[in-house]
């Protein structure tokens, strides 16, 4: 730090970089009226600062902070503090720290306990994503009902907003708290109603966990 900033502690870096190549003795002329102010009375107005106060105050502060050594003990208390505190490091991937049920990770196609899928095929999710990452294709089947012949999710695209969760009106498809799935090909990160199903059918038990503990909240 230079002479000037060990002189003057209580000036930020940038008002000390701004010092340093302007002179503060220099006398500025205003052009219109004429009057004659010096650079750092200029430079105070236009901050706002009251000149008194800025001089005074910091000199008391720093007076009193080398007095009663007040920053090495507040210091020394933060440490001491620590010291009885549980460390905030994990031993990941041995450990994982706590998710919220309402994560956004990996997508999931939920299914009924019978075994059907809960997709109705309405599009919602696919109209409202904003980053068009789903493509849905349908038709209704013998028994009349209607249901997806393609479900695709390019994770790629996906910014992991949720709405398509918020959109579907039957909990179909819903976002896990798998975060863990990178790949080393782009192609892998495309996703199908097959992998979708088969996530789903993975993390049935903690998907309805915690979409039950999300109700209040939808
Ligand atoms: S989380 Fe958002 S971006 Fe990703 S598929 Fe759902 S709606 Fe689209
Ligand atoms: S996942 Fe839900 S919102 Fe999307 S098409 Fe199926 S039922 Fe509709």
């Amino acid at each position: 730090m230079s002479v000037l900033a060990a002189a003057r502690p209580h000036l930020s870096i940038t008002r000390l970089a701004a010092a340093s190549v302007m002179p503060t003795g220099v006398r500025h002329v205003h052009r219109s009226s004429g009057d004659s102010v010096t650079v750092r009375a200029r430079r105070e107005q236009r901050l706002g600062v009251d000149p008194e106060k800025h001089m005074v105050q910091p000199v008391l502060d720093r007076a009193a902070q080398e007095m009663f050594f007040t920053e090495i003990i507040r210091t020394m208390w933060l440490v001491l503090e620590q010291m009885f505190k549980p460390p905030y490091t994990i031993m990941y991937p041995q450990e994982k720290g706590p998710l919220s049920p309402r994560f956004r990770g990996e997508h999931a196609l939920r299914r009924y306990p019978t075994g059907e899928e809960r997709c109705i095929a309405c599009k919602l999710c696919e109209a409202i994503c904003p980053a068009q990452a789903i493509t849905i294709e349908a038709e209704p089947r013998e028994d009349g009902s209607r249901r997806t012949t393609r479900y695709d999710i390019d994770m790629t695209k996906c910014i992991y907003c949720g709405f398509c969760q918020e959109a579907c009106p039957v909990d179909a498809i819903v976002e896990s708290q798998n975060f863990e799935f990178t790949t080393e090909t782009r192609e892998e990160l495309l996703y199908n109603k097959e992998k979708l199903l088969a996530n789903g059918d993975k993390w049935e038990a903690e998907l309805a966990r915690n979409l039950k503990a999300d109700y209040l909240y939808r």
